[in-house]
Formats: structure tokens, sequence, C-alpha cells
């Protein structure tokens, strides 16, 4: 069994596989370690199995939509811009589909086809995969890197790929093995944080769990600190999820979030005014009836009893309504509050905010500063973007640089 390699690649994810891809074609023995019994589990898994694979829109876009160290990127994505990962996944006889939001996903909408295109391009290549292989630990002596493996093999290599992926949803693999390997070679590890994800608060939202509200204005405010989104957010009995939410944690998520509020304008396409303009006109039609009949006409169901409850307005007739009560009525439903009280937890985030500190990685080649020969690839670097593609182009343009970058022939 051949244990020296040019390189080995640890991690069999997007990051990993197009890395060991590219090495491979350059002509370097190449073996990629994956601990799973198969590859791209997260992978498999994006997109609700879709496989949302890239943006189809110019790298501007994509560095816009990088909410951490996106200067980082750039090399990067020019090096391997959205449409060669368009290109390349064409060529591996996958054929694409570009939806709403420019989104691109194979067009079987199956993330398996991506897979399969991938691994079809570590078998046209030589690249060697080792699957349920985990690696323990990695260390260099002289100019050669020892990548020690749980089933007691050592495989020697003269460069060595990190692609060992974030710490979210840990089914998939994912785990702080590459962090505690960058730490021990020297590397700063800024704190891994949730991004994407739901946004717990202290308010009972039994009642309104499950509910999905279109085309709301989500706002956050901490003291100075504003953020507005529109679009669609989702409840669960202790969060905020749904797009704009999962946007919003991603730009709060090193914040201190002591104090912070939500609100939720459940009426953004009129303003106050409108809002008074049209209770005015309303109401008088439900004068013996309770406010619950008439919020049934403006609102979700689901959310009524919440809402009244907020006004502490239960069993309020309309007729009953002060000047004052009405306007709490309109204040409630431009400023549907919540208290935040934390993320959740790194687990289900999307991805992860922080991992390898990018000023020790050289952006044109992702090669260690500090160490000769290490390079890092994907997740495990600290960069993360919005949804929409723009995670997974980070780890096809990060493994195709590391990939291509290797000089395994010392
Ligand atoms: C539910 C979900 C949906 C998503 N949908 C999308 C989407 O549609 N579009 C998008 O752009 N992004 C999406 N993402 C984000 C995207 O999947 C990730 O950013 C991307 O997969 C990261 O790739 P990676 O190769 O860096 O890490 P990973 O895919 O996590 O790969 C790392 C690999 O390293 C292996 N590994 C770790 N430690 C070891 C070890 N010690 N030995 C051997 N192997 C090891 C792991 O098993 C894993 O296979 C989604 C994420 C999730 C969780």
């Amino acid at each position: 069994m051949e244990t020296n390699y040019d390189v080995v690649v640890i991690g069999g994810g997007a990051a990993g596989m197009m890395s060991a891809i590219f090495s491979a074609k350059n002509g370097n023995s190449t073996l990629l370690i994956e601990h799973n019994e198969k590859l791209g589990k997260k992978l498999y898994i994006t997109g609700k199995g879709k496989c949302n694979l890239t943006n189809n829109s110019p790298v501007d876009t994509h560095i816009q939509n990088i909410i951490t160290n996106s200067k980082f990127m750039f090399s990067a994505l020019n090096a391997f811009t959205p449409q060669d990962t368009i290109e390349f996944f064409e060529n591996s006889s996958l054929k694409l589909k570009t939806e709403r939001g420019k989104r691109v996903f194979p067009a079987s909408y199956k993330s398996s086809d991506v897979i399969k295109a991938l691994v079809k391009n570590l078998s046209n290549f030589c690249a060697k995969v080792t699957l349920n292989t985990e690696v323990k630990d990695v260390f260099k002596t002289g100019e050669k890197f020892y990548i020690q493996c749980a089933n007691q093999i050592t495989y020697t290599a003269n460069c060595v790929i990190l692609a060992t992926g974030g710490l979210s949803y840990k089914s998939t693999g994912s785990c702080d093995f590459g962090l505690k390997v960058a730490q021990k070679f020297g590397h700063n590890i800024v704190q891994p944080r949730p991004a994407l994800c739901p946004i717990i608060v202290k308010d009972d939202l039994s009642s309104i769990a499950n509910l999905a509200l279109r085309n709301v204005s989500l706002h956050f405010v901490l003291g100075k600190i504003n953020y507005n989104f529109f679009g669609d957010l989702l409840f669960t009995k202790n969060s905020l999820t749904g797009p704009i939410a999962l946007t919003l944690s991603s730009h709060i998520n090193k914040l201190n979030l002591n104090g912070a509020q939500l609100y939720v304008d459940l009426k953004p396409a009129l303003s106050e005014q409108q809002l008074i303009n049209k209770l005015e006109r309303e109401l008088p039609n439900y004068k013996n009836k309770t406010l619950k009949t008439y919020l049934a006409t403006i609102l979700p169901t689901e959310i009524i009893d919440l809402f009244i409850k907020k006004l502490a307005m239960e069993n309020k007739l309309i007729n009953k309504l002060s000047t004052q009560n009405k306007m709490q009525i309109i204040s409630l439903l431009k400023k549907f509050d919540f208290s935040i009280k934390s993320l959740d937890n790194i687990d289900v985030g999307i991805v992860t905010s922080g991992g390898v500190d990018t000023k020790q990685i050289n952006p044109k080649t992702m090669e260690s500063k500090l160490v000769k020969n290490l390079y890092f690839a994907g997740e495990v670097i600290d960069v993360d973007a919005l949804t929409g593609g723009f995670n997974l182009q980070i780890a096809w343009s990060t493994g195709y640089v590391a990939g291509n970058s290797v000089k395994g022939k010392l």
C-alpha cells in the first residue's frame, strides 16, 4: 500500500474534493482522506438536497455577500470564478439550472449528482481516496509532513491541504480537528461562531410555532446598531428563522446581544398614516365585534392571540377602543417586538463563522504564511457568506487555488 504522497488533502467535502482534483490534475500524487464512509456528506444535504452550488453573478456580487473577510477572497474568486464553477461542472457532464436570485442548481435537483461529478473527476485525474479514515494528528519533520490516522497508518506528504470544514452539522463529519492542527502549527484561530442560524428569543412563541410570514421586514436594534432586512420569516417555538433571520444572524454573531431587540413590521407596505386611515375606514364596520374579529381580517390567524396578548386587549370590543388603543395597535403592527436571548447553537448554523485566521494565509495560494507547504481550503478558514450559493463558491475557489498552488514535487 502506498503511504507516501506528494500531496495529502484532509477532508473530503466540497473544498477537499476540489483541492484533490486540481492537485492531481497538475501531476501530484494525491491522497484525499475522509473519516466518513463516503465523500461530501455535507454537500449532500445542501440546498435541501438540491445543492445550490454557486451563484451566477459577478465576483463583486460574491464579495458583497461574504460577511467575514470578503477582501481575503478577492484573489481566489478571481482565480476560480463562479463562471468557472459552472463550466467545471458542465464539462463534467452535469447539466445546470439557474433560478431566482441567480442561484445555480444541478438540473436534476440532486446534490448526489454534484458529488458524482466530483468523484468522477477525482478518478479521472487518479487522485486516491481513502474513506473511513480519521486523521488523528499531523506533524512536520524537516520538509515532510506525517499524517497519522486512527487505523494506525501514517501517511507522509510534501504538502498538506487542510479542508476539514467548519463546526456546524456535526452529523456530517464536521469537527474541530483542522482548527486544532492549525493551532498546533502556530495559527491563530478566530473564535468559531454560528452563522446563518436561528435567533432565539426570550418570548414564548409556542402559539406561532411554524408560522411563516412572507414579505415582512425585520428590524434589529442594539444601542446604535441597526439592521433591516425584508423578506420571509419563520417562527419556531423559541426562535425566529427563515431567510431574513438567517441573514441577520450572520451580521450580529460577533455582538454581545444583551438588550438586543427585534421588531417585525407586519405591514411593511403601509406607512403609519396609511394604517391610521385604514383603521378609521374599516373599524366602524366591526363596531360591536371584538378586536380579535377585526384582526382576523388583516393578520394571519395564528398570530392574533399573541398580538392581542402583547396589547393586553383580550376580549376588547372595537367600540371600546380609545384613540390611544388604536395607536397601540398601529404601533404593534409596525413593530411586533421580541427580545433576543442568543443565537442558536453552532451545530445548527448553516455555516461557521471563525476559523483559521486569514491574516496568516496567503490569499493568492491558500498556503500558510507560517508553515511552508501547509495549505487551507473551505470553511476551516475564517470566511463565511450569506445564502445563495456563495458558501460553496468559497469552497470551490479556495479548493481550486490550494490544489493548483501545491508544489508536491520537492
Ligand atoms: C444544511 C446545509 C445546507 C447548505 N446549503 C448550501 C447551499 O445550498 N449552497 C451553499 O453555497 N452552501 C450551502 N451550505 C454551506 C456549505 O455546505 C459549506 O460551506 C461547504 O460544504 C463547506 O465545505 P468544506 O469542504 O469546507 O467542509 P465540509 O463539507 O464540512 O467538509 C469537511 C470534511 O472534512 C472531514 N473531516 C473533518 N475532520 C476530519 C479528520 N480528522 N479526518 C478525516 N476527515 C475529516 C469531514 O468529515 C468532512 O467531510 C449548507 C450547509 C448546510 C449545513
